[in-house]
């Protein structure tokens, strides 16, 4: 039977079986070399099996069966005219709209209209997705019942999601929500999509802070959350670079110097916070920077100087205020009274500011989150965070942010380990009421 003319080379049908994903396997009828289905007790040609074997090619000289390799030529072709179908770049994705996460998820599970690459839509939700094969992934950062992407989505299966992705980003556009950074990563978001931004890390600084666990899957959809938020503020949210510290202001230079400081001097930079003067330079169109000794430049004309003579003057004013907060008369204005003698302090000499909260000394006073200051302890997602700086930007929308460090080794495991930056925008903040212990120095008795 080796020898019928029908018979193939051994070679071809191996190949075949791999391309076809099938095994080679033996009948208990002839010596010919068979294929077989992964599970199948009969071979292609319909023999019993005697036995399977791995569809790897095999040195094994049998010749081919002959129905056994017609059978798995076909499928071989079949399987390949199926897999370039499925790697073909997506057209035109159709949008759906859904009125949750999950529903969103189920709806993809059953619905044959929903097809590969479709965006969908979970206005509720803020989120932003599309159906990848079974999958519905999300591109957004808030992501739901979804599925999130380890890549970013034009690098997927060599691109083939790249019009579901464009089309996403104009759905999530309508949305006033941006895409992930990874996702989207040549677009300049809109004022309202970055502040939208803003908030998704607040929600996700929440869920983070909120119940610290790093065996909960939930825990780590969180943390991931705010990593990817970081990462699109870090990239498209000038004040949160800047006191973040990654990279240096790209503020351009427009208007006209002000010959006024020298190093040692303390400053407000335009994102609100208080830097000290390394140098200053000139730059080629004359305007004058003043470089911070974190290296960062800033347009002179844009900073204001801190005036450093009243530092006396807050420090006392830091006691008598304390004293009264101690005292439990008039409160609210004491609690501000002292507030304002700290962010002074903080501004114009940290020095005298970090002297203050060395005595240990601090009172738990409610105020508003605008009011918060530097070296209060910040009660925020059931961690205690210092303040180390706070402030309002105003390079572009308002924007309220503090750059905090977890208290304890378990308020910086249950945040960060480094200091970071909680920010929201100023409407919100300005109804918010947060809890803060604030230095509160004893009279120098
Ligand atoms: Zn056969």
């Amino acid at each position: 039977m080796t020898d019928s003319p029908n018979a193939g080379p051994a070679t071809d049908i191996a190949a075949l079986a791999t391309r076809a994903d099938v095994l080679l396997a033996r009948s208990t009828a002839d010596t010919f070399q068979h294929c077989a289905g992964w599970a199948a007790v009969v071979t292609l040609c319909m023999q019993d099996i005697e036995r399977a074997q791995t569809n790897q090619l095999a040195p094994d000289p049998s010749a081919a069966c002959p129905q056994c390799l017609t059978a798995v030529e076909r499928i071989a072709a079949e399987r390949e005219v199926e897999e370039a179908r499925r790697r073909a770049p997506i057209e035109a994705p159709k949008v759906h709209y859904f009125e949750s996460t999950r529903d969103a998820y189920d709806e993809t599970q059953w619905n044959e209209a929903i097809r590969d690459g479709d965006v969908l839509v979970i206005a509720s939700e803020k989120v932003v997705g599309f159906l990848r094969e079974a999958w519905p992934a999300a591109l957004t950062v808030r992501h739901g019942e979804l599925h999130t992407l380890m890549d970013p989505v034009g690098e997927l299966d060599e691109g083939k999601y790249a019009e579901s992705a464009r089309v996403a980003a104009e759905q999530a556009g309508e949305l006033n929500v941006a895409l992930r950074d990874d996702h989207a990563p040549d677009t300049e978001p809109t004022a309202r999509q970055v502040d939208d931004m803003l908030q998704a890390a607040n929600e996700a600084a929440i869920d983070v802070t909120s119940d610290p666990d790093p065996e909960n899957p939930l825990w780590k959809a969180a943390q991931a959350r705010l990593t990817a938020a970081t990462d699109f503020l870090r990239k498209h949210h000038a004040a949160y670079r800047e006191a973040t510290n990654d990279e240096p202001s790209d503020t351009e230079p427009t208007a006209a110097p002000r010959e006024e400081y020298e190093a040692g001097d303390r400053f407000l930079a335009l994102d609100g916070s208080t830097k000290t003067v390394a140098s200053t330079m000139h730059s080629t169109d004359g305007k004058l920077w003043v470089l911070d000794t974190n290296g960062a430049g800033w347009r002179a004309d844009r900073c204001e100087r801190i005036d450093t003579s009243r530092v006396g003057q807050a420090r006392s004013a830091a006691r008598r205020a304390a004293g009264v907060l101690r005292a439990g008369d008039a409160t609210g204005d004491a609690a501000h009274e002292l507030g304002d003698a700290l962010r002074y302090l903080a501004q114009a000499d940290p020095d005298a500011l970090a002297e203050l909260a060395a005595t240990g000394s601090r009172i738990t006073v409610e105020i508003h989150r605008l009011a918060v200051v530097p070296g209060d302890v910040l009660h925020q997602h059931g961690a205690r965070l210092y303040v180390l700086d706070t402030g309002v930007s105003t390079s572009d929308a308002p924007q309220w942010w503090a750059t905090v460090h977890g208290v304890t080794d378990e308020d910086r495991r249950a945040t960060y380990r480094a200091p970071w930056t909680t920010g929201i925008a100023v409407e919100y903040a300005s109804g918010d009421i947060v809890t803060v212990e604030r230095i509160a120095p004893a009279l120098p008795f």
